[in-house]
C-alpha cells in the first residue's frame, strides 16, 4: 500500500543526493549542499523503516532499530563535534570504513538467509537449470562482490586511520606487492569458483574469502607512504560506495544504489583528481611508498646555510610591498593561525598592498584543507588562487610569505628526479622577489625530505609558531 510513497521518497532523496553533491563543490553552498544530502537520507532511512513491507509484513524491530540509531547518532555527533580540523582525515576514514563494514556484514547476513533458505527450494532451483540456476548465481556473486570489496575498504580504512593518527608505523616487506597480487587471485579464485561450481561445502569457500578479503584490504594499505594516505582514502571511499551499491543490488533498492554509485564515481574522480594534482599515476601512488618508511632517496642533505629575518624587517617590506602572496599549509592549521592571516591581510590591503593566496591542491592534509581553513576566517573566496594562476602570477610578485608550509614549495619536486616527490607540480615561489618562510624549525615536512628553497639566496627564514608570529607582525605593522 505504501510502496508508492516509498519509491517517491527514494527518487526524492536520490534527487537530493545529486543535488547535495553539486552543491559541494562550491565552497559558499557547500554546508547547505551537506544538509541538502542529509535531509535526504534522512527521508530514505525513516521511509525504508516505516513503509517498507516485505508480502504484508511491516519491518518490526523498532526497538533494535531506533537503538542503534540512537547509538550512531550518540557516537557520530561527539566526535565530529570534538574533531580538529587536522585531523579531519582520520576522521573520514574511519567513517568510511564503517560504511564498508556495513556492506560487508550485509553481505554475511544474505549468505546466511541464503544458505537458510528451504533445502527443497534450493534443490528445486539447482535442478531447474537455466534461468533459477543463473538467478542463484547472480545473486551469489553481489554478495560476494559486496564481500569482498566491503571488507578490504573496512581493513584498509582502519589502518589508513591508525596512519594517520600515528599509531600504527607503514610495514612492508619483500616482495609484498606480489604477496599481495597473489592474494587478490586466490580471493578472485575462489569466489569464481563458489559462484560457478556452487559447491556442497559453500561455507568453507565464503568465510575463507572473508577472512583473506580481511588480510589483503590490511596488507593493500600497510605499505603505502604516508603522504599517499589521502589518495588511498580517497580510492577506499570509492570502494565501500560499490559495496553498498551491491547492497542495493541485493536489495532491489534504488536509493541505496543511487547513493552507492554517487559514493563510487566521486571517489573515484576525486582519487583521479589528486593523482593529477601530484602528478603521479595511481599505480606509483599504490607501489611508490611515497613519504613512506622508504626514506627518501632523494633528499637533498644541502648542508647549506640559510638566513634569518627579523619582524621589524619583514614588516617594512611586506607594508611597502605592492603585491603579496600567501602560501597556506599544514602549519597555518596546526597553529589554528587562519584568524591572524585574515587580519594581517586586511591590514596590508588597508595600506593598498595587493593580496591573495596560493592554494596547492595537496596543501595541509586534506583535499580542500587551505580553502576550508581559510573560509573558517571568513577570507574571501576570490582571493585563493588555484596553483596555476598563482604561479603565472610570482613573478610580478613582491614578496611571498609562507606560512606552515614545506612540500608543496620543494623545488626538488622538479629538479631532483631521486627525489620522492619528483614530478609532483609545486608552487613556484621562487619567482617572486622575496620569499619568507615561517616555520618553527628546520625540519622537514610530511613527506620526510629537506627543502633546498630554505637555503636560495632569494628565501628568509622567519622562525616561529605562526599565530605568534603573525600577532607579532601585525602589532608590527600597525606600529609602523
Ligand atoms: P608539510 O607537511 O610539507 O609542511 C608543514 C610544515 O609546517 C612543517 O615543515 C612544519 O615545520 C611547519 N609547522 C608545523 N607546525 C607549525 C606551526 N605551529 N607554526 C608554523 N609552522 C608549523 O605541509 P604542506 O602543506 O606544504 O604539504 C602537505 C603535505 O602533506 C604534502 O606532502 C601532501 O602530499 C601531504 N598530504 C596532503 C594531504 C591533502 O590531501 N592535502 C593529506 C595527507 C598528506 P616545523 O616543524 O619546522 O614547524
Amino acid at each position: 500500500m505504501y510502496s508508492s510513497l516509498l519509491a517517491f521518497g527514494y527518487l526524492l532523496a536520490s534527487v537530493t543526493f545529486i543535488v547535495g553533491l553539486k552543491m559541494l563543490s562550491h565552497p559558499a553552498t557547500a554546508r547547505r549542499g551537506n544538509l541538502v544530502a542529509a535531509v535526504g537520507m534522512t527521508i530514505a532511512v525513516l521511509g525504508t523503516i516505516f513503509l517498507y513491507e516485505k508480502e504484508g509484513e511491516p519491518l518490526g524491530n523498532y526497538g533494535w532499530i531506533f537503538a542503534g540509531i540512537l547509538v550512531g547518532t550518540i557516537i557520530g555527533t561527539v566526535s565530529a563535534k570534538r574533531v580538529k580540523m587536522t585531523a579531519m582525515p582520520e576522521m573520514v576514514s574511519l567513517f568510511n570504513g564503517m560504511g564498508g563494514a556495513c556492506a560487508a556484514l550485509i553481505s554475511l547476513v544474505e549468505f546466511d538467509h541464503l544458505m537458510h533458505m528451504d533445502p527443497m527450494v534450493l534443490f528445486a532451483l539447482a535442478m531447474g537449470g537455466g534461468e533459477a540456476v543463473a538467478g542463484l548465481q547472480g545473486f551469489l556473486l553481489i554478495i560476494l562482490l559486496g564481500l569482498i570489496i566491503g571488507s578490504i575498504s573496512f581493513a584498509g580504512s582502519v589502518i589508513a586511520w591508525g596512519k594517520l593518527n600515528g599509531s600504527i608505523k607503514d610495514f612492508s616487506f619483500r616482495g609484498q606487492h606480489i604477496f599481495n597480487l597473489g592474494l587478490l587471485t586466490i580471493i578472485i579464485g575462489l569466489a569464481a569458483y563458489l559462484v560457478i561450481a556452487l559447491p556442497a561445502n559453500p561455507h568453507w569457500y565464503f568465510y575463507s574469502i572473508f577472512a583473506l578479503s580481511v588480510v589483503y584490504g590490511l596488507f593493500f594499505v600497510f605499505p603505502i607512504g604516508g603522504a599517499d594516505m589521502p589518495v588511498v582514502i580517497s580510492l577506499l571511499n570509492s570502494f565501500t560506495g560499490v559495496a553498498a551499491a551491491c547492497g542495493g543490488f541485493l536489495y532491489d533498492n534504488k536509493v541505496m544504489l543511487t547513493g552507492g554509485i554517487l559514493v563510487g564515481a566521486a571517489g573515484t574522480l576525486l582519487t583521479i583528481l589528486m593523482c593529477k594534482a601530484m602528478n603521479r599515476s595511481l599505480a606509483n601512488v599504490l607501489i611508490g611508498s611515497f613519504g613512506g618508511n622508504t626514506k627518501a632517496s632523494g633528499s637533498s642533505a644541502t648542508g647549506g646555510t640559510y638566513k634569518e629575518i627579523s619582524l621589524s624587517d619583514t614588516a617594512v617590506l611586506m607594508s611597502y610591498a605592492n603585491k603579496v602572496y600567501i602560501v597556506p599549509g599544514y602549519g597555518l592549521a596546526v597553529a589554528q593561525a587562519q584568524h591572524t592571516c585574515h587580519e594581517l591581510e586586511k591590514l596590508l590591503e588597508s595600506k593598498g598592498v595587493e593580496v591573495n593566496y596560493a592554494i596547492h591542491p595537496v596543501a595541509g592534509r586534506m583535499p580542500g584543507h587551505m580553502n576550508v581553513l581559510l573560509a573558517e576566517a571568513d577570507v574571501p573566496y576570490e582571493k585563493l588562487k588555484e596553483m596555476e594562476q598563482a604561479n603565472d602570477e610570482f613573478s610580478t610578485t613582491d614578496v611571498v610569505l609562507i606560512l606552515g608550509a614545506n612540500d608543496v614549495v620543494n623545488p626538488a619536486a622538479k629538479s631532483d628526479p631521486a627525489s620522492p616527490i619528483y614530478g609532483m607540480p609545486i608552487l613556484d615561489v621562487e619567482l617572486a622577489k622575496h620569499v619568507i618562510v615561517n616555520k618553527r624549525s628546520m625540519k622537514p615536512g610530511y613527506a620526510g625530505i629537506e627543502n633546498e628553497l630554505f637555503f636560495r639566496p632569494k628565501t628568509s627564514m622567519l622562525f616561529g609558531d605562526a599565530k605568534k608570529i603573525l600577532q607579532e607582525l601585525v602589532a608590527e605593522i600597525k606600529s609602523l
